[in-house]
């Protein structure tokens, strides 16, 4: 028999966290949440209501109106994974976006949504058996978590990868633009004063520039076995 638990995967952005996450809930059969796409879903809504744009951010508004924002996730068989939904709407390809990747760390940094998304977080995990990743998973949402992983990799590696992925997608984006945008992110997200992103004591700390994901996934399976 073996015992369910819960994985934590945090780092920088675009190190891979999703990737390694998908891997090993497909071949745990555990739920992952990408935490990511929460805070991108409130990102999007406050630009939906004007409540933010480059120029401005009416944070007493967002905060105020929090509690008519619904999250959730819906596994699509054919994707393998499971998209994100705000109000009933799924909002997938729009929380992608360059223009929410801009403004997202900024939602981010406010205590109330952290709060709110924190506590649907913790209530996801609470039967275990889940892989989720962001950015305070195992410092804030589990700190008991069984194991814990901190991905990096270069912000050239990193944002080349993002460059793909949105070119793949059909989006005109520049290499410069996105490699800015990780960077910017990083600085927000690493300086912020609530939750955040360090590398929590117990974590493991992979730095994947020159990994393949073979290589890693077995790596990190290794570190599985050994707890379940
Ligand atoms: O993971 P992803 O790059 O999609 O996350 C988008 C942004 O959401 C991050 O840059 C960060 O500002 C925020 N985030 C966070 N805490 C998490 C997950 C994401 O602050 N647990």
């Amino acid at each position: 028999m073996t015992k369910k638990i819960i994985i934590a995967i945090d780092g920088f952005s675009s190190t891979g966290k999703s990737t390694i996450a998908k891997q090993l809930a497909k071949e745990l059969g555990y739920i992952y949440v990408d935490t990511g796409a929460m805070y991108r879903a409130v990102t999007l809504y406050a630009m939906q209501q004007n409540y933010i744009s480059e120029n401005h951010f009416n944070l007493q508004d967002l905060i105020a109106d929090l509690h008519n924002i619904s999250l959730s996730f819906t596994f699509n068989e054919n994707l393998g994974f499971a998209e994100m939904f705000l109000n009933g709407t799924n909002v997938e390809k729009e929380i992608r976006t360059i223009e929410v990747s801009k403004l997202v760390s900024k939602v981010a940094a406010i205590s109330e949504v952290r709060k709110k998304l924190v506590s649907e977080q913790q209530e996801m995990g609470k039967n275990k058996g889940i892989v989720m990743d962001g950015r305070d998973i195992g410092t804030v949402v589990f700190p008991n978590a069984e194991l814990k992983l901190f991905m990096t990799a270069s912000a050239d590696k990193r944002a080349t990868r993002r460059y793909k992925e949105l070119l793949d997608r059909g989006d005109n984006v520049k290499y410069e633009e996105i490699l800015r945008n990780v960077q910017e992110r990083d600085r927000i997200d690493s300086t912020r004063k609530d939750s955040p992103l360090i590398k929590a004591k117990d974590a493991i700390e992979f730095d994947n520039s020159d990994m393949g994901l073979k290589e890693q996934f077995e790596r990190i399976m290794s570190l599985v076995n050994a707890r379940i």
